[in-house]
C-alpha cells in the first residue's frame, strides 16, 4: 500500500535544487519529441534542410515566452519531428532525452510520448531508432524506458485507427500502451473511442491528455476511451463529483507544473501552480513530470524543485508523487514492486543525509 495523499510540510520549506535533482523519478509524462536537447534540433534541422521560421539558434529554438499559443509550439515541436530523417537521428534524439533530461535527474524509468508522424521516415524505422536509443541509455545509464505510441488528434479519426494499427501490426514488447496528444480543442476524446478499442482489443494500455476540459472530457476518457490514467487533467477538481469519483477509483493524473504554468492550466501563470495543489488536497493521486522540457525551460528537476517550493512540499511529498508513478506506470506487479523496494531504500538512506530545509 502506498499513500495517496502526500503530506504538506510548512508553508514556505523549501527545496533545493541539489534535493530535487536527487529524488528518484519515475516518468509518464515526457514526450519525445520535446525532449530533443535546443542545440540538436537546430543540428538536425539543419542538416535535414528543414527550416524553422527565423532560423534560430540553439538559444532562440526554444524560446517559450514566445509561443503565443499551443499551436505555435505545437508547429515547432512538428519541425523537430521533420528534422529526424534517419534511424540514427531518432537514436540520438532517444537516447538524449532519456539522458539529458531522464537519467541526469535521477530519472529511474520513463514511459515516454512517442509520435512518429511529423518524421518522413516509415514508422518500422522510426520505431527501431527509439528502440537503439533506449537500449544505449539503458547501457550507459541504467534508466529503464517504454513507449507510448500517441495519436495525434487534430488529424483524423480513420487516421488514428490506421495508426493504432500499425502499431499493433509492428508490436515489441517495449511498446506498452497509446496516448492522446495535440490539441484538446481541435480533437475532443470521444470520435477516438474506435482507435482505443482496437488499442484495447491489441492489449495497449491507454492514457490521454486533457488539459483545457471540460471536466466532464475526465469521464469520456475514463468511460468511452477506458483509460486508466489522464494526462493532465487540472480541470478536474470544478467538478466535485468527478473529483470524488477520480479519488475513489484511484485515477492517477500526470501533472506538469511548468510547461502548464505557461499554458495557464494548472494556475495563473504565475507559478502558483493553484490547481495542482487543489488536486493534491483532493486526495487525487497525482505524479509530476515535465512534458516537453527543453521546450519550457525545465527539465525533472526544476518540475519538482518548483512545485515544492511553490506549494510547501518536502521530501516526503516529493517522493510521494514518485510513489504514485509507480503505482500509475504498466510495468508488472513485480518491477513496480522492485521499484517501490530502491525508492524506500533511497528515502531511508537520505533522509537524514538530506533534511527538510526550512526558510
Ligand atoms: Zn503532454
Amino acid at each position: 500500500m502506498t499513500d495517496a495523499n502526500p503530506t504538506p510540510v510548512s508553508p514556505g520549506t523549501t527545496v533545493s535544487r541539489a534535493l530535487a535533482q536527487a529524488i528518484p523519478k519515475v516518468s509518464l509524462h515526457c514526450h519525445l519529441l520535446g525532449s530533443v536537447p535546443a542545440a540538436t534540433t537546430v543540428e538536425l534541422a539543419r542538416r535535414a534542410g528543414v527550416r524553422i521560421p527565423g532560423d534560430p539558434d540553439a538559444e532562440s529554438v526554444y524560446d517559450s515566452a514566445a509561443y503565443a499559443d499551443l499551436g505555435q509550439f505545437l508547429s515547432v515541436y512538428d519541425l523537430v519531428g521533420a528534422s529526424l530523417i534517419s534511424r540514427d537521428d531518432v537514436r540520438r534524439v532517444t537516447y538524449e532525452s532519456l539522458t539529458c533530461f531522464g537519467s541526469d535527474h535521477s530519472v529511474w524509468y520513463r514511459e515516454i510520448f512517442v509520435t512518429p508522424q511529423p518524421s518522413p521516415l516509415p514508422y518500422p524505422q522510426f520505431l527501431s531508432g527509439v528502440l537503439d536509443g533506449m537500449r544505449d541509455a539503458r547501457s550507459d545509464t541504467g534508466i529503464e524506458s517504454r513507449i507510448v505510441m500517441a495519436i495525434n488528434r487534430e488529424h483524423s479519426v480513420a487516421e488514428a485507427v490506421e495508426f493504432v494499427q500499425q502499431v499493433i501490426d509492428h508490436r515489441v514488447d517495449e511498446v506498452i500502451g497509446i496516448g492522446l496528444d495535440y490539441e484538446e480543442v481541435n480533437g475532443p476524446p470521444a470520435p477516438f473511442a474506435p482507435a482505443y478499442a482496437l488499442a484495447r482489443r491489441g492489449g495497449l494500455h491507454r492514457t490521454a491528455h486533457s488539459e483545457s476540459g471540460p471536466p466532464s472530457a475526465i469521464e469520456v476518457i475514463l468511460d468511452e476511451l477506458r483509460c486508466s490514467r489522464i494526462d493532465h487533467g487540472y480541470h478536474v477538481v470544478t467538478d466535485e463529483r468527478i473529483t470524488r469519483r477520480c479519488v475513489q477509483e484511484r485515477i492517477p493524473f500526470t501533472a506538469t507544473p511548468v510547461s502548464s504554468d505557461i499554458g495557464r492550466y494548472s494556475g495563473s501563470g504565475d507559478g502558483s501552480h493553484r490547481r495542482i495543489r487543489e488536486m493534491v488536497d483532493a486526495g487525487l493521486q497525482v505524479c509530476i513530470d515535465s512534458d516537453d522540457p527543453p521546450m519550457f525551460g525545465t527539465d525533472p528537476t526544476n518540475d519538482f524543485h518548483a512545485v515544492g517550493n511553490a506549494l510547501g512540499y518536502g521530501l516526503d511529498t516529493l517522493t510521494t508523487f514518485t510513489r504514485n508513478a509507480i503505482d500509475a506506470c504498466w510495468l508488472d506487479e513485480s518491477d513496480k514492486q522492485s521499484l517501490r523496494g530502491r525508492l524506500d531504500a533511497w528515502a531511508g538512506e537520505h533522509r537524514d543525509a538530506i533534511p527538510e530545509e526550512t526558510p
